[in-house]
């Protein structure tokens, strides 16, 4: 570990270089090391500041994004929102954010707090009963008629996959390239095929295990009601790559509560649900993981976002009834395979 703490240029400059924390106490019964790579500890919270940065900068510093005179248009409900938001705020460009219902309070009231303008569909798609196709098809009208419109489309930009070739740098430098697996969750897929470059330009043994939550069409599974944002789609996006991931693990809500709220108790790190769903996907594959391996799980984002749903017992007991025992009781075998 380096001793000099990094001195950055600006808020932007800051993101990246995230930690990388062992997991001592997690799967003891595994025989490997694991570590998570803590992406919330990027300056707007999430791995998406990656996503946002790789997006957004070139075209600033090319003198094509201008204060005043472009606004940037995109569809999220959350952290790449935040992420967007943050670059805009900076360098004072309009931003405007299409989001739906699902959008939390906490998300809405941050992005308000960047000045950031919401435009919130009400209707889902008839078809699908999904919103991402009502959210893109506003994004089209809203470019289509303001001068000076930018989509960064972070569901076919190339930028966004390419941030998380560093991502996946940093992780094999800090490993010194003993990377045996990898655990991805996945929404554009930007990460897991960003990591996947990486490890395939470099030859490096890496299995990558792409995890999808249950009822995301992404590797094609068939859709199904989901309750926790983050990872997992409705519609699978263009630059989706599903060759990139060598195992594909699935998991449900209840698997993440579980995983996350066995994140907490075990090492004291407070994580947002796909966090909790590599967790569990971890538990999941354990029996095939060879002992001495080092296994390293991408942790997108923080618990704070999720302190409504996966950290409050009612919503908990509401959705699952009474499943503590499932965190509380363990020895040290994960429970996820009880779900
Ligand atoms: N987890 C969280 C919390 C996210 O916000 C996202 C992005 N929506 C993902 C996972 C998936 O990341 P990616 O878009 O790179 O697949």
């Amino acid at each position: 570990m380096s001793a000099r703490t990094p001195v950055h240029d600006s808020i932007l400059d800051a993101v990246g270089g995230t930690p990388l924390v062992e997991l001592g106490g997690l799967l003891p019964s595994l025989g490997s090391r694991v570590f998570a790579k803590l992406e919330s500890a990027n300056p707007g919270g999430s791995v998406k500041d990656r996503s946002a940065l790789s997006m957004l900068l070139g075209k600033i510093r090319a003198g094509e994004l201008l204060p005043g005179r472009s606004t940037v248009v995109e569809s999220s409900s959350g952290n790449l929102a935040i992420g967007i938001a943050q670059i805009c705020r900076y360098y004072g460009i309009d931003f405007v954010c299409v989001v739906d219902p699902r959008t939390t309070r906490q998300n809405l009231a941050i992005l308000r707090a960047y000045e950031v303008t919401v435009d919130l569909v009400t209707e889902p798609d008839p078809e699908t009963g999904a919103y991402l196709p009502s959210r893109l098809a506003r994004v089209r009208e809203l470019v289509a008629t303001t001068p000076g419109a930018y989509w960064p489309n972070q569901y076919r930009n190339p930028l966004n996959p390419r941030a998380h070739e560093r991502t996946m740098r940093e992780i094999d430098e800090a490993l010194d390239g003993r990377v045996d697996y990898l655990f991805c969750s996945t929404g554009t897929g930007g990460t897991l095929r960003g990591c996947a470059q990486y490890i395939r330009d470099r030859g490096l043994a890496t299995t990558v295990v792409g995890v999808d939550a249950l009822g995301s069409v992404l590797f094609g599974g068939p859709p199904g009601p989901r309750l926790l944002p983050g990872h997992g789609a409705a519609v699978r996006p263009e630059l989706f790559d599903p060759s990139a991931a060598d195992e594909v693990v699935l998991v449900s809500d209840l698997e993440c509560v579980v995983g996350c709220r066995t994140l907490t108790l075990r090492e004291a790190i407070l994580a947002g649900g796909s966090s909790g769903a590599v967790t569990a996907a971890l538990g999941k594959l354990a029996d095939r993981v060879p002992p001495g391996s080092t296994c390293v799980l991408v942790f997108p984002d923080r618990g704070d976002r999720y302190l409504d749903t996966i950290y409050d017992d009612d919503w908990v007991r509401r959705h699952f009834g009474d499943v503590e025992h499932l965190w509380k009781e363990q020895g040290h075998t994960m429970a996820v395979a009880a779900c």
